[in-house]
């Protein structure tokens, strides 16, 4: 018998206390310092206990249900829900400062009807037998003027029509001119972004040519969420205004936004994906990014009532009372999320649609895939990139990302590592600390 090769143990950040955690038997234990120098020694004062969670195991056993465990998540993707990105336009109505898209040709025109149904007669023929929902994606899918807001009307109409639900990513600056559009048609979501409150949101977020959005933006959250239309509200946090997330999450509760049923929250972090971003000494590590929310939340632990950062796998863990199911593949692109552009071009997924090189088909004028490419995509998982299949951290972290490993390493079959032990060593102690 030997030690588990998926035993992640670490420091519980803070404490002399160590972790252990086992995705594949579904164990997780809290160690003293003495508990966890047997584990890194091998000398065991109660080996039963450790065999019994499956710490420690016979690895042909291991493998058998490690090969069982794959199949299970094979299969549960399999009938997920598969999202659905149609991006009408790449113009916006906003020049923000970090913005992935500016280096794009932002043309003010819109789609045809005719390729409208050409993308809803794709997809309702490719995802025949998938649960699906489309999210309308830009640029800044709500614009001025009768010509965008026909336009995503008729969007709207014809998901209606094939009974599809329909999340918008927007900027939210002209939301409450949408609103009457919105609540007449299924939406599920609207993700609106802010990054701070009044000056800190203006100084990032701001109209072309300038221009300040803070107050119009939540004018439309409000209107929405009294029309129960659901928001779901982004932050884009880097070292600039992570400082601000506070300040979010007092105005947010003070709102009475918290409390709405139709209220949803999430933290972005801008990363180097598309291309050399302005003030790049601005972006976190995804390290970095936890740690110094880590610290925002021990100082300032109202932030938990808008938002409960996932630290991996902690937060399910205290909320389920129970570790969550093998995570085999992190990624979702050419799985369970495609991405479709106003010019005819299909793409895996938001991280790379619109970038020259990453289409993978078309669905207009005519129907083309480039099936090696899509299969390359939907090959990657943890079994399949080398580095990850021996890695004791894979049923965590599940690879990374396919479009920032292919950034990075010039592959998507290359890991994009995540800093699995520290998060989930920052985590517990985050929530033993604050929730009850
Ligand atoms: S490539 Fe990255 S952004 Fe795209 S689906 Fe995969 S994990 Fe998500
Ligand atoms: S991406 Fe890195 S950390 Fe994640 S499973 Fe692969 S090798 Fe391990």
């Amino acid at each position: 018998m030997e030690l588990s090769k998926h035993n992640i143990v670490s420091k519980i950040e803070g404490t002399e206390d160590y972790y252990i955690v086992n995705l594949l038997s579904g164990n997780a234990d809290i160690l003293s310092a003495q508990k966890a120098e047997e584990i890194f020694s091998g000398n065991f004062s109660d080996i039963d206990e450790y065999i019994e969670k499956g710490y420690i195991v016979e690895q042909a056993a291991e493998k058998k249900i490690y090969n069982e465990k794959y199949l299970d998540f094979i299969e549960s993707r399999d009938t997920d829900e598969v999202q659905i990105f149609f991006v009408p336009w790449y113009a916006c109505n906003f020049d923000c400062s970090y913005c992935y898209q500016s280096g794009y040709h932002n043309k003010f025109t819109v789609p045809s009807t005719e390729l409208i149904d050409s993308f809803f007669a794709y997809v309702l023929k490719k995802f025949a037998h998938r649960k699906k929902y489309i999210t309308i994606f830009g640029g800044e899918p709500l614009l001025p003027g009768e010509t965008y807001r026909n336009t995503i009307t008729y969007i709207l109409s014809r998901a209606k029509e094939a009974n599809l639900e329909v999340a918008i990513v927007t900027n939210g600056f002209l939301l409450s001119e949408y609103i009457d559009i919105l609540k007449d048609n299924p939406i599920r979501e609207v993700q609106v972004t802010l990054d701070g409150v009044n000056a800190t949101h203006d100084s990032r977020r701001y109209l072309q040519g300038g221009g300040q959005t803070f107050e119009s933006i939540c004018k439309g959250i409000d209107q929405a969420l009294t029309s129960n239309v659901t928001i779901n509200l982004r932050m884009v946090v880097d070292k600039e205004n992570i400082k601000a997330l506070v300040d979010l999450a007092n105005y947010a509760i003070n709102k009475g936004w918290t409390k709405s049923p139709f209220f949803k929250t999430q933290l972005g972090r801008n990363y180097e994906l598309h291309y050399c971003q302005t003030g790049n000494e601005r972006l976190f590590s995804r390290l970095e990014f936890y740690t110094a929310l880590f610290h925002e939340v021990n100082e300032h632990p109202e932030i938990l009532e808008f938002h409960k950062p996932a630290f991996s796998i902690s937060k399910f863990l205290f909320e389920n009372g129970e570790l969550p199911s093998p995570l085999f593949d992190s990624c979702t692109g050419c799985k369970t999320e495609w991405a479709f552009d106003y010019t005819g071009n299909i793409y895996a997924c938001t991280a790379t649609v619109g970038k020259p090189g990453e289409a993978l088909g078309t669905f207009y004028p005519e129907v083309t895939l480039n099936d090696d490419m899509v299969m390359d995509w939907e090959d990657r998982d943890v079994t399949a990139i080398a580095a990850c299949k021996e890695c004791s951290l894979q049923l965590a972290c599940g690879g990374g990302c396919a479009a920032v490993a292919q950034n990075r390493n010039g592959s998507i079959q290359s890991p994009d590592c995540r800093p699995v032990k520290e998060l989930i060593g920052m985590g517990i102690k985050l929530y033993s600390t604050h929730e009850e």
